[in-house]
């Protein structure tokens, strides 16, 4: 299976954050960035609103000129059908290029769940299929497996050298990776760095995140014209990653439980989520719950202890708990 103008290190949109902005405004930053070159649009079925943001930035244009990812979460046959007619007819197209599951782990898909999902692919509904997870485990699963044609994880210049293996293994397994977070949720500054890093890491295709214009600019620009890794940027990729230690939560769970019930993948990563995602989209009770958890987090240290990744949980939780705190401040809402 071959993405057309896939070509190796070539990057595309993710277009969670376009749900900031309104219909309008969304869509205008798709077309900017197919405008500047980009070819590959990431869309979700996880946030309302942002498959038609890209169906409108993109109307009008030759289906086959551009690739299209979105994902969706499914646990059965059924499930899996009835998203997949929702995206495409929020996307507007007949097929989608990527289809990437999401929320389910390899190993326990039933058979019916994976026959649907090859009937989308005979019927050319869907050109290729994808697991989107934050899990390593699951991730090397869906790379080994030969049931997935791609794997979307977070991948960046903060990375463990087991998940730089990843993206070596998939490549050796002819598995498309495409990367989330190569910005490190916000950690890492320069998209040039970025971008470099994810370069040298082998056949990487970065998710870059975009709220304004000048980032869509900035991003198609380096796409156009990729920079080398030179040693004055491998100099600060250094720093950035000495700075950065132990500050990349990545959602993976495996820290959990937690003997206060706290959601740490959630917590951890609050300050971020809430950054990328629609305005409001966590003020409601639920997340007031779960934030008001995390507030009373006694320090035990059990999932630091069980953090593969050596991360100070605690202290990304404080800061979860922090941002969270500006955020409905922001918001003008009522919390603690
Ligand atoms: S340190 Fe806090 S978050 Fe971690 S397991 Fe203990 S109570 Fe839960
Ligand atoms: S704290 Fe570590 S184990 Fe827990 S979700 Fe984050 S990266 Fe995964």
């Amino acid at each position: 299976m071959t993405l057309k103008g896939l070509g190796r290190g070539k990057g595309g949109l993710d277009c969670k954050r376009l749900g900031r902005l309104d219909g309008r405004g969304g869509a205008a930053l798709v077309r900017r960035a197919y405008d500047g070159g980009m070819r590959l649009f990431a869309a979700t079925r996880e946030y309302p609103g942002i498959e038609e943001r890209v169906a409108r930035g993109l109307a009008g244009v030759t289906r086959s000129e551009y690739l299209l990812l979105t994902d969706v979460r499914a646990s059965d046959a059924e499930d899996f059908r009835r998203s997949l007619d929702e995206s495409l007819r929020a996307l507007g197209t007949e097929y989608v290029d990527v289809l990437c599951l999401r929320g389910v782990c390899p190993g326990d898909m039933s058979d019916g769940l994976r026959e649907a999902m090859t009937e989308a692919k005979r019927s050319r509904r869907v050109r290729s299929l994808g697991l989107a997870s934050d899990s390593l485990e699951q991730a090397r699963e869906a790379v080994c497996g030969g049931f997935f044609d791609a794997v979307l994880y977070p991948l960046n210049s903060l990375s463990a050298p087991e998940e730089l293996e990843l993206a070596a293994l998939a490549e050796e397994r002819g598995v498309y990776f495409f990367a989330s977070m190569p910005m490190a949720g916000g950690l890492l500054r320069s998209a040039a760095c970025a971008m470099a890093f994810l370069r040298g890491a082998g056949k990487v295709h970065p998710l870059w995140g975009a709220e304004y214009p000048w980032q869509i600019d900035e991003t198609a620009a380096l796409e156009r014209k990729p920079p080398r890794l030179t040693r004055l940027l491998h100099e600060r990729i250094e720093g950035e990653r000495e700075m950065n230690a132990g500050m990349l939560c990545r959602g993976c769970g495996e820290c959990m439980p937690c003997p206060v019930g706290i959601d740490i993948p959630f917590a951890a990563r609050a300050g971020y989520i809430i950054h990328i995602t629609p305005r409001g989209a966590y003020t409601d009770r639920e997340t007031r719950g779960k934030m008001r958890l995390a507030m009373k987090c006694v320090g035990c240290g059990y999932c630091a202890d069980r953090c593969r990744f050596g991360l100070n949980v605690r202290g990304l939780i404080r800061r979860g708990v922090n941002e969270y705190r500006e955020y409905m401040w922001e918001q003008g809402e009522e919390w603690e």
